[in-house]
């Protein structure tokens, strides 16, 4: 069985440990390099961006999860695919640069910054939970957009690393988590 790693340093890490469950999958949380090197996958979950790049840097967890991307498939839901992207606005914040998309921070403004939608994917139709998501402005060339919501891309893959600026881990039964499984 493949063994997912969820950094757990902020956020709602909890919810994606038991959505890789409820897949089959064994899931264990993540706050050390050492923990990293036992997986074959890692999500970096939602939560703050901003605090989330601090902290990797604090437990010295930056260059570890580089090297682990350049060899593992790596999952980010919104603040996690804030720090996958390639370049961050709104405002501007350095990030891992894993995938070859640009996003936009907090971009639903603040009428709608939370909501629940039903969109289609490759995997079927998914609830799509957002909060203060970011929107991906962005999919470079070898990027694969997996569903949209409204115009914009909100499930992209590039590589074997993909992004999802909503939160399937909230929603039961995760077509997202299971297409993660079984790339790993
Ligand atoms: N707005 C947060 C950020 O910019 C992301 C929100 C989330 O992960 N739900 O980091």
């Amino acid at each position: 069985m493949k063994t997912v790693g969820v950094l757990a340093l902020q956020g709602d890490f909890e919810a994606h440990r038991r959505a890789i469950e409820d897949e089959g999958g064994r899931a264990v949380e993540v706050r050390s390099a050492s923990e990293l090197d036992a997986c074959d996958g890692l999500i970096v979950p939602g939560g703050e961006s901003t605090t989330m790049l601090k902290l990797l840097e604090i437990e010295q967890l930056t260059e570890p999860l580089r090297a682990f991307a350049a060899k593992k498939p790596v999952f980010g839901t919104c603040a996690g695919a804030i720090l996958l992207a390639q370049h961050v606005t709104h405002p501007e914040q350095s990030s891992l640069q894993l995938m070859d998309i640009d996003v936009e921070r907090n971009a639903y403004g603040r009428q709608i910054n939370s909501c629940i939608a039903h969109i289609d994917t490759a995997e079927g139709e998914v609830e799509a939970v957002f909060i203060r998501a970011p929107k991906i402005r962005r999919v470079g060339p070898t990027g694969r957009v997996l569903a949209t919501f409204g115009k914009d891309p909100v499930w992209v893959m590039d590589g074997r690393h993909m992004v999802t600026t909503f939160h399937p881990e909230l929603s039961a039964g995760s077509r997202v988590h299971r297409r993660f499984l079984q790339s790993l």
